[in-house]
This record gives structure tokens, C-alpha cells and sequence, in this order.
């Protein structure tokens, strides 16, 4: 589960040049725009990442007026990446204060998760019913589910990967809907991002499933796999690809029996030999930093930015980076995609 609002240190509050209501605090890797005056460098706040749904009474001014949101009978409203007087702010910071209530009961440090005390959830978009189809079960939990780590959230990490010879590979993030299929003692299941879904033949995972006869290829494979991708094209998230009907892109094969994924080069050769897409690989290199020139979590996510390699028209939503030897991954969204979606 991804953490949406967790207590964090601020490492630094900067200025906005011609702005004098507002500031940049700075949060690992994430900058925000906050008041001035309102934090200094050291404190701890309440960091929440984008796609938070933030109830009203903790921030009315997201509403900026109007009368707040309603998701999951909660009013408030979605955290969106914004420009403000040409800066950009990722996320929001709350004063530490706003955990008073809880303050008797619980010790709040660095990295401690406060999603749930302050009713803050995950903002995630309504599933179209062609998509959702008929529930069989919750999610398999012997597959991993299909996430990947924020860059901005890897600061740590990211310093030991510029010091090492670490490879990488580097794949084009789809904007579309997870999907998982596997084999499993030989029985085959097609699952959503959260669900195990029922056969079908309305139900648009089911439908590219059995078009591509993954059964078959899984079943000639031969052991308890699951192949985990993206479903893309008409009806799904705007289609900004232009796509005619849909289609499963593979991204990672989980291997059941030992709980791994396999690794780049062991997928790639998989999905080639059993004739299945690949999401499109846009670099497969050893020393990505001193290749590409990429040595700040701000130029990696330079980097993100980019044409889909489905067309001009359509920017990319971002990168995944998975280690070629390590099972350690992470995405980078591009910030000009997180703008114009907005
Ligand atoms: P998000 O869409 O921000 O929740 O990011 C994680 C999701 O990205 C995963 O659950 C996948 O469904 C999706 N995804 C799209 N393209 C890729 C890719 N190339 N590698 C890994 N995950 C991907
Ligand atoms: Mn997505």
C-alpha cells in the first residue's frame, strides 16, 4: 500500500523569485509551495503525495471556493500537481500541529504513515464497466501485486545506485489498467489491479486474454507463472495513445514458486519465444548514469519527459526503471504529462 500522508522532516524552504505570499518547502525530492513564514528548514510536517484524496476540513482551500468533492462519501478533494507563479508543487504539507488530536496517544516520527488517522485515502479513478466485470475473488496473495515506488520517495537509495555499477532497463510507463494473468497448479486467472475476475466474454481483460491466447502460452511454458501488464486503448484513461480496440502489454512475470520476479532479460526472452508484447524498452544499459548523463532524481525525471513511442501528439506518462541483476524498481512521471492530465 502506498503511503499518501506520512510525518516528514523538511530539508530546506526556498524562495520563489517575484512571489511574496508564497515559498517552496522541500521534502526529499518533492517540492511543494506553501505560505511563507509557515515552515523552516528541520521542522517535521505532514507530507501528502499527489492523488491523495484530502478531506475538506483539513485544506478548504483546495476547493478554492467552490463547494468540495465527494469521493467514497468523503468530502474534500484530489491532489493534483499545479503550477504556481512558475513553480511547481508536488504534493501538500500540513503543519505538524494538525496531528494534535492524536498527540497523547501516539509518538509521531520521520516516516510514520497518518493516512488513516487524518482520512486520507488514495485517489483512484472509477473502474468503466467494461473493465470491471464480474468479481471472482480478491486479488491472488500469492502474486505480488502490480505498484511501483515513486523516484522522488528514493533518496536514500538513489545515492547507493549512483555510487555502484548498477544496469538498468527502462521502459515506457503505459496510462492504462493493470492487468495479471497466471497459471497456477494448471488451473488460469485473469485478475484487475485489486480483483480476480469471473470469465467473461463482455469483460475487456478476459476478451485480450483469450485474443492472445495467454492460456495456451502460459500452459506451453510450463510452471506457476503470472504475466503482469497494462491494458491500453479505446475507453481506457482517454486513450491519449489512439489505439483501435485494446491491447496487454506486458511489463513484469512473476514467478509463483519462488515469490521473484524474473528479471529483465529472462522476460524479455520469455515474451519474445511465446510471441507476447512487451511494453516499448527505451534504454537496456549498464552505468545509466554515466551513459545517459543522469546523476539527480531532477534529471531523471527530465528524462521522463518525452513523446510516447506511440506519436508525437501524445506525451509519455513517465519511465519505470527495473534493475537488471536486483528485484528493485521505480517510476518516474513525467511532470509535463502530470500537467497537461490535469
Ligand atoms: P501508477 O499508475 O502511478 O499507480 O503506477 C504503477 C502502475 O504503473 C503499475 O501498477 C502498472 O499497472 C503501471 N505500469 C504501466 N507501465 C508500466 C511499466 N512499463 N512497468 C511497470 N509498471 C507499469
Ligand atoms: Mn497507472
Amino acid at each position: 500500500m502506498r503511503k499518501m500522508a506520512t510525518i516528514r522532516r523538511i530539508n530546506a524552504v526556498r524562495a520563489i523569485p517575484d512571489a511574496d505570499a508564497i515559498e517552496c518547502a522541500v521534502v526529499g525530492a518533492w517540492t511543494c509551495v506553501v505560505k511563507k513564514g509557515e515552515y523552516a528548514a528541520g521542522d517535521l510536517a505532514v507530507y501528502c503525495e499527489i492523488d491523495s484524496w484530502i478531506p475538506h476540513e483539513l485544506a478548504p482551500f483546495l476547493s478554492r471556493g467552490n463547494f468540495p468533492r465527494v469521493y467514497n462519501e468523503v468530502k474534500g478533494e484530489r491532489l493534483r500537481t499545479v503550477k504556481l507563479r512558475g513553480q511547481l508543487s508536488r504534493g501538500l504539507l500540513l503543519p505538524f500541529s494538525t496531528m494534535k488530536p492524536f498527540f497523547v496517544d501516539i509518538l509521531f516520527t520521520e516516516g510514520v504513515d497518518v493516512s488513516d488517522l487524518l482520512g486520507i485515502a488514495k485517489y483512484e479513478a472509477p473502474v468503466p464497466a467494461q473493465l470491471s466485470g464480474e468479481v471472482r475473488g480478491v486479488f491472488p496473495g500469492w502474486i505480488q501485486k502490480t505498484d511501483q515506488e515513486r523516484v522522488q520517495n528514493l533518496t536514500e537509495q538513489f545515492d547507493y545506485w549512483l555510487a555502484e555499477a548498477h544496469a538498468w532497463e527502462v521502459t515506457e510507463k503505459l496510462d492504462g489498467s493493470s492487468m495479471t494473468v497466471y497459471l497456477r497448479d494448471a488451473e488460469f486467472g485473469v485478475c484487475s489491479r485489486n480483483l480476480e475476475l469471473k470469465s467473461s466474454d463482455t469483460n475487456s481483460l478476459w476478451k485480450v486474454a483469450v485474443r492472445n491466447s495467454l492460456e495456451l502460452k502460459l500452459r506451453r511454458a510450463g510452471g506457476n507463472l503470472a504475466l503482469q501488464g497494462e491494458l491500453i486503448g479505446e475507453g481506457i484513461q482517454g486513450n491519449s495513445y489512439k489505439l483501435t480496440g485494446q491491447e496487454f502489454f506486458v511489463f513484469d512475470i512473476y514467478d509463483i514458486d519462488t515469490s521473484k520476479y524474473l528479471l529483465p532479460s529472462e522476460r524479455l526472452a520469455f515474451c519474445k519465444q511465446h510471441d507476447i508484447k512487451h511494453v516499448p524498452v527505451i534504454a537496456y544499459t549498464t552505468r545509466l548514469w554515466e551513459t545517459l548523463g543522469i546523476n539527480t532524481i531532477d534529471a531523471i525525471l527530465r528524462f521522463a519527459e518525452g513523446k510516447s513511442v506511440w506519436g508525437v501528439s501524445c506525451e509519455r506518462e513517465g519511465l519505470v526503471f527495473k534493475s537488471a541483476t536486483a528485484q528493485c524498481s521505480f517510476k518516474a512521471i513525467s511532470n509535463k504529462f502530470l500537467l497537461k492530465s490535469d
